[in-house]
C-alpha cells in the first residue's frame, strides 16, 4: 500500500535503516519474490519482522480453472474477511491480459451483472489489487502459460467499479507503472479503466497526467433505457457521461472504448446504434472514440441473454455506416463461469469447490 517515501519511513519506524526499503522493494516488485524468509540479502533475523510487519498473507486462491486450451486461467482468492473476488488471466499470441478486480462485488446493482446481483462487501486496498498482479506474475514465470512469462496488460474488469475506489485504484496503477526495482515496471499505454460512469471521479482521472486508457461501460445511448440498466445514471445521465468521456480523452490524448454489451431486445435495436453514432459524433469527429460491443454473457436465472446474430449484424452496420470504428470483443472463458463475478459467486454458493492445485 505504500509509495516510495511511505516504504522508507516504515522501515525507519521499524527500526532499519532508510536502504533497507529500497531492497524489499528489489524483491517484491523487482524479483517478483513474495517471500521475505528466502531475502538473503536481509539479515535472517530482519527478515521476520519485516515479514510480520509489512507482508501479511492478505488473500489466497481459493480456486484455480483454465478454459480456452489453458490461453484463459481464472482465479477466485478469498480475503482475511471471507470475501470471494476473482481475476482472469487471458493470453494472446503477442500480450498477456489481467482482468482485475477492484472491490469485493459492487455497490453499483446493474441488473445484468453478477457481481452487481449480490451487492458491495467492501473496496480492496491497493496491496490486495497488487497481489492479483503480483500471484499472476510468479504463475506465468513458473510456467502457467507456455510462452508467456509476464503480464503485459491490465483491464479494471473485473469485481468493482474502479471509480468508487479511486483512492486504491490510482495507488496500484502507481505501484504498476513505477519503473522497476520499486515498481512493476509496466506501461499506462497497456492500463484500462473501466468505469460505469462516476463523472466526478473521471473528470479527476483525467487530471492524473498519465496515458492509461478509459472504457465506458455505456450500453444504452438514451436515458430512458440506460436509467433500467445501470442505476447510477439518474444521477449522471447519458450527456453527461459521454462528456467527461469526451473530456477525458481531449485532456490525455487517448482514444476512449465506449463499452456496449448486446442484451436481446434491449438495447440491440438499430436505431439505438444510429443515436449512439449520432451522439459520439456530436462531440467532435477527431477520433476521440472506438465502440467495443460485448456479447453479453447470461448469469445463470436471469433475463438478460445475448443478442441474435441478425441484430447484432445490423448494429454493427448502422455504426460503421456512421463512421464509428466498432470491434467486438471475443469471449473468453465461458465454460468457466468467464463473466464478471460469476465465478466469486459460483464459489460463494458452494457450486464451485475450492482447490488449491496452482497457488503455490
Ligand atoms: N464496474 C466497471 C468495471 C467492471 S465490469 C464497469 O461496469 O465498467 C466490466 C465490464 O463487464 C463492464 O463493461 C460491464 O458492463 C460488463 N459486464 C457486466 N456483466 C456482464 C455480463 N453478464 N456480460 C457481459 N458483460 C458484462
Ligand atoms: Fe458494478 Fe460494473 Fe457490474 Fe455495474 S457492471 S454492477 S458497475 S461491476
Amino acid at each position: 500500500d505504500l509509495d516510495i517515501d511511505e516504504r522508507k519511513n516504515a522501515v525507519v519506524e521499524l527500526g532499519l535503516p532508510k536502504f533497507r526499503a529500497a531492497q524489499i522493494s528489489n524483491n517484491w516488485f523487482g524479483r517478483l519474490n513474495s517471500d521475505p524468509d528466502s531475502w538473503t540479502d536481509l539479515p535472517k533475523e530482519m527478515r521476520a519482522k519485516v515479514s510480520d510487519k509489512f507482508f501479511p498473507n492478505l488473500m489466497e486462491p481459493v480456486s484455480t480453472q483454465s478454459a480456452d486450451g489453458g490461453q484463459t486461467v481464472k482465479i477466485a482468492w478469498c480475503g482475511l474477511d471471507g470475501s470471494i473476488v476473482e481475476s482472469v488471466l487471458m493470453a494472446y499470441p503477442n500480450r498477456v491480459t489481467l482482468c482485475i478486480s477492484s472491490e469485493a462485488g459492487c455497490g453499483m446493482g446493474c441488473p445484468f451483472c453478477a457481481t452487481g446481483q449480490g451487492g458491495l462487501q467492501r473496496n480492496l486496498s491497493t496491496a490486495e489489487i497488487l497481489q492479483q498482479l503480483m500471484v499472476a506474475n510468479q504463475q506465468l514465470e513458473e510456467g502457467l502459460i507456455p510462452g508467456h512469462n509476464r503480464v503485459s496488460n491490465i483491464v479494471f474488469m473485473g469485481m468493482g467499479e474502479p471509480m468508487a475506489n479511486y483512492k486504491a485504484v490510482m495507488g496500484a496503477i502507481h505501484a504498476m507503472t513505477t519503473p522497476k526495482p520499486d515498481g512493476f515496471g509496466m506501461s499506462a499505454r497497456g492500463i484500462t479503466v473501466s468505469t460505469v460512469g462516476l463523472v466526478p471521479k473521471m473528470l479527476q482521472l483525467a487530471e492524473e497526467g498519465m496515458q492509461f486508457n478509459l472504457a465506458l461501460s455505456l450500453h444504452a445511448p438514451d436515458d430512458e433505457l440506460r436509467d433500467g440498466l445501470i442505476p447510477i445514471n439518474k444521477r449522471y445521465g447519458v450527456d453527461a457521461t459521454l462528456n467527461a468521456a469526451w473530456n477525458f480523452a481531449k485532456v490525455t490524448g487517448r482514444r476512449v472504448s465506449i463499452e456496449y454489451a448486446m442484451m436481446r431486445d434491449i438495447n440491440d435495436q438499430a436505431w439505438r446504434a444510429d443515436l449512439l453514432a449520432k451522439k459520439l459524433h456530436a462531440r467532435g469527429d477527431w477520433g476521440w472514440f472506438h465502440v467495443n460491443l460485448i456479447p453479453l454473457n447470461p448469469t445463470p436465472g436471469s433475463k438478460w441473454t445475448a443478442s441474435r446474430k441478425s441484430d447484432e449484424k445490423a448494429f454493427i452496420e448502422h455504426l460503421e455506416r456512421s463512421g464509428v470504428p466498432t470491434t467486438m470483443r471475443e469471449t473468453r472463458g465461458r465454460e468457466i463461469d468467464g463473466a464478471c463475478g460469476q465465478l466469486a459467486a459460483a464459489v460463494r454458493e458452494g457450486r464451485v469447490q475450492p482447490s488449491t492445485q496452482a497457488s503455490k
